[in-house]
């Protein structure tokens, strides 16, 4: 079933990605538009990019403000937006310090620098070890490739960095078998984005937790995806009551402005000093104008109960449909916007046939299929959007007849 809209031929672009030959050219709420006008319901936000839909009024504003005043002035200054920025993180959050980013792998290799300069600063630079999970997705620097681990992130990339062993199930036995004297922390996603929405059970998090204590190990949760309010919480880990000690943040924090930003604990965040590290973009006043006005509007209590009920109720029609069609849905899964069907014929056959229904999703491991809309997606449009989906399901299942 090739069904793909034909790409363009001529390009000049590097061919790591299979694009579709789809382009927009303008955005309103949770709608992409092409160039004839056509509308599509964006159930992707980019990749969970969009937290607060396309061309956001408020957003518009603060970064044409920012932006007809001062672009960049470099780290060597005080960037007030930066300032602002961090309080409204630390205040909302486990965090006391934070480290501005330009995207999620930056605040990946931030969260592991931080690590081991911790124990470096006590004396125990030989504990450099960071445990990892197989199926993890930590961005594609050399870094963050080495910490996923897998040979299609690796293949033809060696040498592999040192200093990460793999777990390659989601065991707490497994994890406690390779804590060794050289471990210093374990990096996990709480909830797995690219990996296929897997939700990781809180029982689990409050076991790796335990096991940090145990053997005097940083926890590092890498939000990038999960965070900024997608669960329905503003990290995903406060709603399992457990602290970590270093978080990785990007994705939703600038709504499509690229900004990201490492969150540590004072203790841990200490070791990082005059010069150990640095970033020429991360932090810069555009980036944070639109963080800062992203957040306020997420952080409202009842903005995120709101994200938790459409959740719910969205899983609930999703449940719906794999009753309807359970030769095509396996399984539903993920919580709050940051939801997932894994798919019985290939993930693709159901997002190729979802964009002729223009309907935008994402492909996931696993052969899932992501689903993050915008957070401000409305009841009528997560219906719109059922409908679209069961009619592609629908002509899937005419087609396999
Ligand atoms: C997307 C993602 C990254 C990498 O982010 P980039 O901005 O593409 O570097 C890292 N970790 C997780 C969990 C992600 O989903």
């Amino acid at each position: 079933m090739t069904i793909r809209p034909n790409r363009p031929i001529e390009t000049s672009l590097m061919s790591t990605y299979s694009r579709s030959g789809l382009a927009f050219v303008r955005g309103k709420g949770v709608w992409l538009f092409d160039k004839k006008g056509k509308m599509f319901l964006d159930l992707a936000s980019g990749i969970a990019v969009n937290s607060l839909g396309h061309s956001h009024p408020k957003l518009v504003k603060v970064l044409a403000d920012q932006g007809s005043k001062l672009w960049h002035t470099s780290n060597l200054y005080t960037v007030p937006n930066q300032e602002k920025l961090a309080q409204l993180l630390t205040k909302n959050t486990f965090a006391d310090k934070v480290f501005f980013t330009n995207s999620g792998a930056e605040s990946v290799e931030c969260a592991i620098k931080i690590a081991r300069r911790f124990f470096f600063s006590r004396g125990q630079s030989s504990r450099n070890r960071i445990i990892s999970f197989d199926g993890s997705f930590h961005g594609r620097t050399m870094g963050t490739i080495s910490a996923a681990g897998s040979k299609k992130l690796l293949e033809g990339f060696g040498p592999k960095l040192p200093g990460f062993d793999l777990v390659k199930k989601l065991s707490l036995d497994r994890v406690e078998k390779k804590i060794s004297k050289r471990t210093c922390a374990i990096l996990v996603e709480p909830i797995l984005g690219e990996g296929g929405i897997v939700s990781l059970p809180c029982s689990f998090l409050k076991g790796l937790k335990k096991l940090c204590k145990k053997y005097k190990l940083l926890l590092i949760f890498d939000e990038v995806q999960s965070g900024i309010g997608r669960s329905g919480h503003f990290l995903s880990h406060e709603s399992c009551k457990v602290t970590p000690d270093i978080v990785a943040l990007a994705k939703g924090l600038g709504n499509g402005f690229p900004i990201g930003a490492c969150l540590a604990t004072e203790e841990v965040a200490n070791s990082m000093v005059p010069g150990t590290h640095g970033s020429t973009y991360g932090g810069n006043p555009l980036g944070c104008a639109v963080a800062i006005e992203t957040i306020k509007h997420i952080l409202k209590p009842e903005f995120l109960s709101t994200i938790r009920r459409k959740g719910d109720f969205f899983k609930e029609r999703l449940h719906g449909l794999l009753e309807m069609f359970p030769e095509q849905i396996l399984d539903v899964r993920g919580r709050g916007l940051m939801l997932g069907l894994k798919c019985v014929s290939k993930n693709v056959h159901l997002i190729d046939m979802c964009r002729r229904e223009k309907l935008l999703l994402v492909p996931g491991a696993s052969n899932t299929v992501r689903i993050l809309p915008p957070l401000t997606i409305t009841y009528k449009e997560i219906k719109e959007a059922i409908i679209r989906l069961e009619r592609a399901l629908l002509e899937m299942r005419k087609f396999n007849e």
